[in-house]
């Protein structure tokens, strides 16, 4: 297994789009905790499989967040793929714990296994690995992917994939975006994609039990050094509603600081783990230290989870951020 901590452009293997076209049922998972990109690609390469007439499972272990609902096609994912498949994709996950139970349950069988991804600390476990770490996006390279395929471009393929560009650059403003991101992003509106509905429905909006738990965390929040973090309790949870996993993006507030390089949000969950969410200014890196705990992402946006309590696993992360950001800063 390697991974490579510089950005690099990697060419679809050829082999991909032909394994494609063989197979007669193919399984296609994304990741737990699944976000914009992670159900946008699977819905985007589900319907360029359905274009060419193939059937295909999609999988997540976890349901999909309300404010996916709006992509076509929601409903068909399954949280527990049933039969056989000759052919097994990985989408938008780094490592294949974060592809949960339905990619486990898949590595026992005789079918090649697919990895498609953009992060920097992806651990190449398929038997073919498609890693582009300059994609902004899983859903840039499922585009590339639908092209190769001679699927031409329709709306419902269309909508999925400006939903994974779209959230994973956070609007367009994410130091990744590229004048790809935007290109496809063109291509994919003038096949009938919806820009204000995805902005809409999947960044503009949270339930006010969100809004309601940021005013609990906000007051939380301290300084290390140039890092700012604050803390997401269970009882906090419970006591505002908020079911879902992480912190509903406080991290990405925080972050927002002009005094902080780096922003970490601590997620209490059930049976003592913590959930951790970093964000790094242009300029840092939280990708390697999330690798190293166990977890992954890129140099701006990554996570891990920890087993342990959580003044345990804030001291753990903290330190080691604090470590690495002087080894970055050059001391
Ligand atoms: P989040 O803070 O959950 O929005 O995640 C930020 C980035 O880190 C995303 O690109 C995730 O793919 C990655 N990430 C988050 N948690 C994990 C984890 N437990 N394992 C691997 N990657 C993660
Ligand atoms: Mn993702
Ligand atoms: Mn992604």
């Amino acid at each position: 297994m390697t991974q490579d901590q510089s950005k690099k452009t990697e060419i679809m293997d050829p082999r991909i789009p032909s394994l494609i076209e063989k197979a007669e049922r193919a399984l296609i998972v994304t990741h737990i905790s699944p976000d914009g990109d992670a159900i946008g690609s699977l819905l985007g390469l589900g319907w360029a499989l359905r274009a060419l007439g193939k059937h295909s499972v999609l999988a997540c272990a976890d349901p999909v967040p309300q404010p996916f609902h709006f992509l076509p096609g929601h409903q068909e994912i399954v949280r527990e793929p049933e039969g056989t498949f000759d052919l097994v994709i990985g989408l938008d996950a780094s490592d294949p714990q974060r592809l949960g139970s339905p990619w486990q349950q898949a590595e026992g069988l005789d079918a090649p296994k697919i990895v498609i991804d953009h992060h920097v600390t992806n651990l190449h476990f398929g038997d073919i690995n498609w890693v582009d770490t300059t994609a902004a996006a899983t859903a840039e390279m499922i585009y590339e992917l639908v092209q190769a395929l001679d699927v031409p471009m329709n709306v419902d393929i269309a909508q999925c994939l400006l939903c994974g560009v779209v959230t994973d650059t956070r609007g367009f403003r994410t130091s990744n975006t590229t004048p790809r991101s935007l290109a496809i992003a063109t291509r994919l509106m003038e096949a009938g994609a919806d820009l204000n509905l995805v902005t809409e429905q999947a960044l503009n909006r949270k339930p006010l039990a969100v809004l309601r738990l940021w005013g609990m965390a906000l007051p939380r929040m301290q300084m290390r050094g140039r890092i700012l973090w604050s803390t997401v309790t269970r009882q906090m949870r419970e006591e505002t509603g908020v079911n879902d996993n992480g912190d509903g993006g406080l991290v990405n507030v925080l972050v927002s600081a002009n005094e902080a390089d780096v922003a970490v949000v601590f997620t209490e969950r059930e049976d003592n783990r913590v959930e951790v969410g970093m964000r790094a200014k242009p300029g840092f890196d939280v990708s390697q230290v999330a690798l190293s705990l166990g977890g992954g992402g890129h140099p701006q946006a990554a996570g891990c989870v920890i087993k342990g309590s959580l003044e345990e696993v804030q001291e753990l992360v903290l330190s080691a951020l604090e470590e690495s950001l002087r080894r970055q800063g050059g001391e």
